[in-house]
């Protein structure tokens, strides 16, 4: 269906006003179909885990099991409950930053801190995956910012570069001063990514090839909200990575000290 304006001459008054009105309807139709899709995966996302737990629960109702066959059921019922909670803290954030109601905080962050406090939240995880947290190369650094939500986007890439790397290898974290910038580089020697899903990673819910992450979990939110808290803050996020070599996420933040005035939420992707 064409919900285009139709008109006789494009280059009269009404002409121009038809053409803003035709590019609003097409912007106003992509947004649309953007929540469309978003409500449908984000339905699917949620019935899968819910579909686990009720028949795990429908079964051991059925009949009388063993004593570690109960307790195979229920650590499966936590597993998936646990990564409903994650869902439901994911949709929340994302929908709370596409309303612009995420309030973003201005003020100076030590990120060398924060860093520390990241990679300290995710040492267990890393010390059951054998992979070591290389953190000599942050050094002391301040950005412009809301600490809460700058500690969620780098728990994020942290977590990623630790879910997909080789065991035993290492995840370099840095910082490094680029004038009006803070850079902060986070790079792991895992499976990396293939070229031509670079971009889409940052989509909601896109995962490379679900089979090869499967075992992992994973939400495929995590890059996304990423991103939205980091241009909120008007800095920058860039994934470089090759295929089973390794993966490396570059974000660069205003420094407290730089001249940025408003850190309001920038326009959302509708
Ligand atoms: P997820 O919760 O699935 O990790 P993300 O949005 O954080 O979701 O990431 C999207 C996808 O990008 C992941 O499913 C994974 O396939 C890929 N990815 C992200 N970070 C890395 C990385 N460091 N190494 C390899 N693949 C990655």
């Amino acid at each position: 269906l064409d919900r285009r304006i139709a008109v006789a001459n494009p280059h009269d008054e009404l002409g121009h006003l038809a053409g803003t009105l035709n590019r609003l309807i097409a912007r106003l139709e992509r947004a649309v179909e953007e929540i469309r899709r978003f409500t449908a995966d984000a339905s699917h996302e949620l019935r899968t885990p819910l579909a686990v737990l009720r028949s795990e629960a429908e079964s051991m109702l059925r009949k009388t099991r063993t004593e570690e066959e109960y307790k195979t059921a229920l650590r499966v019922i936590v597993e998936e409950a646990t990564r409903l909670g994650t869902l439901a803290d994911q949709l929340l954030t994302l929908s709370r930053q596409d309303a612009g109601l995420a309030a973003c905080e201005r003020e100076p962050v030590q990120i060398d801190a924060l860093l520390q406090d990241v990679v300290e939240l995710l040492r267990p995880l890393s010390e059951s995956r054998s992979v070591t947290l290389s953190t000599n190369q942050i050094l002391e650094c301040e950005a412009l910012g809301d600490d809460v939500r700058l500690s969620q986007a780098f728990f994020n890439v942290l977590e990623n570069a630790i879910k997909y790397s080789s065991p035993d290898s290492t995840i370099e974290v840095e910082t490094t001063d680029i004038g009006q910038q803070v850079q902060v580089t986070i790079c792991d020697h895992g499976i990396g990514i293939p070229t031509n899903q670079l971009e889409r990673v940052f989509d909601r819910f896109h995962r490379v090839d679900s089979s090869r992450n499967r075992s992992i979990g994973g939400t495929g939110l995590g890059l996304a909200i990423t991103q939205a808290i980091i241009v909120a803050h008007q800095g920058t996020v860039e994934l470089h990575s090759e295929l089973n070599a390794g993966t490396k996420v570059v974000i660069c933040l205003p420094k407290a000290s730089s001249s940025s005035e408003n850190l309001s939420p920038p326009e959302t992707n509708l």
